[in-house]
């Protein structure tokens, strides 16, 4: 479809055309490469100044954490500069402006108002055809990340290493899955927020080393990793990506520590951020958690009857079910746990950090089935729906979610306030990801695509709408208006958290606080904005105490705070709207 879409401007090169057909139209993470492709083969160079400026202003604005993706530590203000010469800089500066533009372009045909997890992680050890159980954790998880997807196995001889855009099931075949031998396996599955969205970023990432084939597949965000870069690339090392991933197999190749573990454990001290890794040798599997233990990663156990057990590790327990695999235990802040045919041994190799983990995967992104920081999901999105109900009760006929991850604090909120539950919205599943909207100009038809009212149930009503959130704002105004276009009288909107104010730099793709509308508005306002009759959301302690469970876990919130835990954050990011427009 994109093809189609550029090979449409062929000839006439005009980037700003290109743009605004690439934004308009449902633009597939499957061809995110094809605008620097397209654009380079056919006379980019003949654009001018001001297309290069209106790319770059895309970029900048878009690209989550811009300023430290580009290449030479240039930051976005630089390019314009180097954009208005018309010349400065031209082939570093075309090529990050188009990777950027593909990533945007990739995140906007995507964008449903919705943030975005980008990575789930498997590993298997021990079992004859782990690449098949990999594939088959990685579908599990493929709600994490829908861009690429990869699994590696090693035979104890060799490392096998297969990845590919698109979704698990479209990548990983019976053919290609019979290509890929061995008893240990790593899996990845990949939204990019980090390092543009192309193949060349897909994990697992492959190092051939000093100290041997190693492969990586993480989760999370380093945020320093423009510092430990430059660093590493003045000793010497060769990046083959722009991935922040490769960060940490680089700093492991050039460890100086005498063995494979203390390397790994001495390179995971250098690095800050978000990092659930699974790492593999020729005859060792490696899992790890950041010091604050910023995302999910749980350890389980296959029985074998004949043998010993096969260990599998995943980014949420979901993913055992369908292996059926048993919860073992979680991987904790700061461990690294190594497996070999002798076992399974552990290290912390960093103590003392306070565990800040990401409470949106309670909120929002981890599926409700699954087990993460010692406590369910489900559980902690029923407490949510139950606490929003006790703090912003209002009179109403009927409570409605938004489907699908509105459903299970709706049901507590139903069942709090004595209300009828139900699913007065209906999820259209089947929306393909490269669908092209025929008329872009009819109103809320990227929403109407994906959500459909019913409108015997919501005719007349008081209705109580539960989402999990609200970004920009646009995608709720739509839904609002959806439901009150289907009779109802009223519509009362509950978010089953607070209002997002600050972006994230660990993992999940948010927008600038310049976009973020709680960020820049009264509650008031918003609700003036999507057009509800009220508006509520839930209280900062209400959403701590809802997923606090025995483990008494210590959580990130900073995006609903502006309080980071890391040192490092891209300032850029974090202006509020009001500065620099
Ligand atoms: Fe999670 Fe928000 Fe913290 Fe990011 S900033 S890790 S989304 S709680």
């Amino acid at each position: 479809m994109s093809r189609n879409l550029f090979q449409g401007v062929e000839g006439e090169l005009d980037l700003s055309e290109s743009l605004r057909r690439m934004n308009a139209t449902g633009f597939s993470p499957l061809d995110c490469t094809a605008p620097r492709h397209v654009l380079k083969g056919h006379g980019f160079s003949r654009a001018n100044a001001g297309i290069y400026r209106e790319a770059a202003a895309l970029a900048a604005e878009e690209a989550p954490i811009a300023g430290s993706q580009f290449p030479q530590g240039l930051k976005p203000e630089k390019y314009h500069k180097a954009a208005a010469s018309g010349t400065a800089k031209a082939v570093p500066f075309q090529n990050a402006v188009l990777s950027q533009c593909g990533e945007a372009a990739s995140r906007r045909a995507h964008s449903t108002d919705k943030l975005r997890e980008e990575c789930g992680v498997v590993a298997i050890h021990g079992h004859p055809d782990a690449a098949r159980q990999a594939y088959l954790g990685l579908y599990a998880l493929q709600h994490r990340g829908q861009e690429s997807a990869g699994i590696a196995t090693a035979d104890g001889l060799h490392l096998a290493n297969i990845k590919g855009m698109g979704l698990v099931s479209e990548i990983f075949t019976d053919d290609i899955l019979a290509k890929l031998p061995g008893q240990m396996a790593i899996g990845h599955t990949r939204y990019s927020t980090t390092g543009d969205s192309a193949l060349l970023n897909a994990q697992p990432i492959r190092v051939d080393s000093v100290k041997g084939l190693i492969a990586i597949a993480h989760n999370g965000n380093l945020v320093n990793l423009g510092n430990v870069r430059s660093r590493l690339e003045r000793d010497g090392a060769y990046f083959q990506t722009t991935s922040d991933s490769e960060i940490i197999v680089q700093l492991i190749a050039h460890s100086h520590a005498g063995s494979l573990v203390d390397a790994i454990a001495d390179s995971l001290r250098q690095v800050e951020g978000a990092f659930s890794i699974v790492m593999m040798t020729r005859d060792r599997i490696f899992a790890a958690r950041d010091p604050r233990g910023f995302r999910p990663l749980s350890m389980g156990r296959m029985k074998n009857p004949d043998g010993p057990d096969t260990i599998v590790f995943a980014s949420e327990t979901c993913a055992f079910d369908l292996l059926r695999a048993e919860y073992i235990r979680d991987v904790l802040p700061g461990e690294l746990v190594m497996v070999t045919e002798d076992g399974v041994t552990s290290r912390q190799y960093a103590t003392g950090v306070p565990q800040s983990s990401c409470i949106f995967e309670h909120v929002y992104f981890a599926r409700p089935d699954s087990r993460i920081f010692g406590r369910w999901v489900q559980e902690s999105r029923d407490q949510m729906g139950r606490q929003l109900a006790r703090e912003s009760a209002v009179p109403a006929d009927v409570v409605v979610p938004v489907p699908d991850s509105g459903v299970t604090a709706a049901l507590g909120y139903a069942e709090e306030a004595r209300l009828p539950f139900r699913m007065g919205l209906i999820r259209n599943h089947y929306v393909g990801r490269t669908f092209i909207e025929p008329e872009q100009r009819v109103r809320d038809f990227g929403v109407r695509l994906k959500l459909n009212p019913v409108r015997n149930l919501l005719e007349d009503k008081r209705v109580i709408l539960i989402d999990d959130s609200i970004i920009r704002g646009t995608t709720s105004r739509k839904i609002v208006r959806m439901v009150r276009g289907a009779g109802a009288k009223e519509v009362h909107l509950r978010i089953s958290c607070p209002p997002t104010i600050s972006p994230c730099f660990y993992g999940v793709d948010t927008p600038s606080k310049r976009e973020l509308i709680a960020a820049n508005n009264s509650i008031e306002e918003i609700r003036q904005f999507i057009e509800a009759d009220s508006l509520a959301y839930l209280s900062l302690g209400g959403l701590l105490n809802c997923c606090q469970g025995e483990a008494r876990t210590g959580y990130c919130t900073a995006c609903y705070t502006g309080n980071y835990p890391t040192e490092w954050v891209d300032v850029e990011e974090i202006l509020p709207a009001t500065v620099g427009l």
